[in-house]
């Protein structure tokens, strides 16, 4: 079976895994431990209706996202799987080609029109419903 690769991909490594969790400054003081360091990071995204906070690990970044009211997706989650990994973040370095490429390729986008998000970054989501159940975010440095 072929794939359409026809088109030039610039999505890159894993930004970050986001976990969603009910208590934030309890999960900070948990991840603290974890890592063995604070959070370098903590940020509200009123649009989306969540607070997180951005740990480091080697390598790799873990953001936590705590819910600021009943109806934010995060809330909404909790309530139907319970804490634990919300979503995981790709790096792209072009997130207009990438939500046109993907939406070709039949993968739901949620929102068209790329949003600013957490850590500065703009950022689409797939819809799990189209990715194996996985809710994948593509973000994009926020260049200065
Ligand atoms: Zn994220």
């Amino acid at each position: 079976m072929g794939f359409p690769l026809s088109r030039e991909v610039s999505m890159k490594k894993i930004e970050h895994i986001g976990i969603a969790v009910k208590d934030l400054e309890l999960s900070n003081e948990l991840f603290s431990k974890l890592f063995g360091k604070s959070p370098y990071k903590t940020e509200s995204v009123e649009s989306e209706g969540v607070k997180t906070s951005f740990f480091e690990a080697g390598p790799n970044k873990i953001e936590l996202l705590e819910a600021t009211h009943p109806e934010s997706p995060i809330a909404k989650f909790i309530e139907k799987k319970g804490e634990g990994i919300h979503h995981i973040a790709f790096a792209v370095d072009d997130i207009e080609a990438e939500i046109e490429r993907l939406t070709t390729n039949g993968f739901i986008v949620l929102n068209k029109t790329p949003k600013k998000g957490a850590d500065n970054k703009l950022v689409v989501f797939l819809h799990p419903k189209s990715t194996n159940g996985v809710l994948i975010e593509l973000c994009q440095e926020i260049k200065p």
